[in-house]
């Protein structure tokens, strides 16, 4: 027990030894920054501009720190309160989301591999535009019904994303970045959210269950409407871990994602094949079960010929196509 304790104890004050450096720099940064009394508009605007670039400084400087050392935001965050500079540590939390994606993209856009380069492009041009929404770095998890450990996530309605390096190890940062930037260009995953906001699809099918005979037109719409739902489900998440396959193998000096290489069965390459590794992981996660509306014969038959169909040939990529490139 003893020797449990002190090893306990070792580990705990390694972690403090490690963080408070930087902790420290950043707490006297953030107190030397007051602004002036009784200062006129010149120099309190010479105030805001050297505020500003010392706050995105820091800002950058956990981001790095997290990438090198796995050190958590809110470790330095709690640390900040510490020292009583709460009211900073507010503005410098409102720039964490910035200095991670941005910082993330920086990186990208020196990699040797030009698909890297233009997803790192496409990703900044959608920030820019606003055509995806930051919804956080680190939303607060809800710890209440087992997503504590929900590393990121892509809200499909508001096409936002949030990773959230409190929980996820640096490590894994890339690959998460890319799986979620990708369901965020995902044209074809917009696409059917817009069509089910306007044509939800669930009372579609209730209608179409209650009509005793279909024409050839009403069994094309079913199969539309069916098909553009998986747009938004099963064929949306094979597309963003083919895009996050393809540019995890692309991006040099990437730590290597033990869970991911397994499912991956650890190819040496990206090739074709693990494309077809990749859905066979996946398809059996995603079951319709023959309940409810698809409890419709005529329901379930399209469904499951949609997904046999996939067995031969695999879900289109769309757009995204262009963030695929195959190892030789
Ligand atoms: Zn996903």
């Amino acid at each position: 027990m003893k020797l449990f304790l002190t090893f306990l104890l070792l580990a705990l004050s390694s972690v403090a030894v490690a963080q408070a450096p930087l902790c420290k720099e950043i707490a006297t940064e953030l107190r030397e920054l007051r602004p002036p009394l009784f200062a006129g508009r010149q120099r309190l605007f010479e105030y805001q501009q050297r505020a500003g670039i010392v706050y995105h400084g820091l800002a950058d400087k956990i981001f790095n720190s997290y990438l090198a050392r796995n050190t958590k935001p809110k470790d330095y965050i709690a640390c900040f309160h510490l020292k009583n500079l709460s009211a900073q540590v507010e503005r410098l939390e409102t720039l964490l989301p910035g200095a991670f994606f941005y910082g993330t993209i920086r990186r990208l856009k020196l990699s040797s591999s030009a698909t890297v380069r233009l997803f790192a492009d496409d990703v900044e041009k959608a920030l820019n535009s606003g055509s995806i929404t930051f919804l956080d770095i680190s939303v607060p998890s809800d710890s209440n019904n087992g997503t504590a450990l929900k590393f990121g996530g892509f809200h499909r309605g508001q096409n936002g994303l949030y990773i959230n390096p409190n929980q996820l190890p640096s490590d894994q940062w890339n690959l998460i970045f890319f799986h979620e930037f990708a369901h965020a260009l995902d044209d074809s995953l917009r696409n059917a959210v817009e069509k089910e906001a306007k044509s939800p699809l669930m009372p579609y099918l209730e209608r179409m269950a209650k009509k005793a005979v279909w024409d050839n037109a009403d069994e094309e719409q079913v199969r539309a409407q069916i098909l553009s739902s998986f747009d938004r489900g099963f064929a949306a998440e094979f597309r963003a871990w083919i895009v996050a396959a393809s540019l995890y193998y692309q991006t040099e000096k990437l730590p290597s994602v033990e869970w991911f290489e397994q499912i991956l069965q650890f190819s040496p390459r990206f090739e074709p094949a693990t494309e077809k590794i990749v859905y066979l992981f996946l398809s059996p996660r995603f079951v319709t079960e023959p309940k409810g509306v698809f409890g419709d014969p005529r329901i379930f038959d399209i469904v499951t010929n949609i997904r046999e169909g996939w067995d031969e040939v695999l879900p289109h990529m769309g757009p995204l196509k262009k963030y695929i490139t195959y190892q030789n």
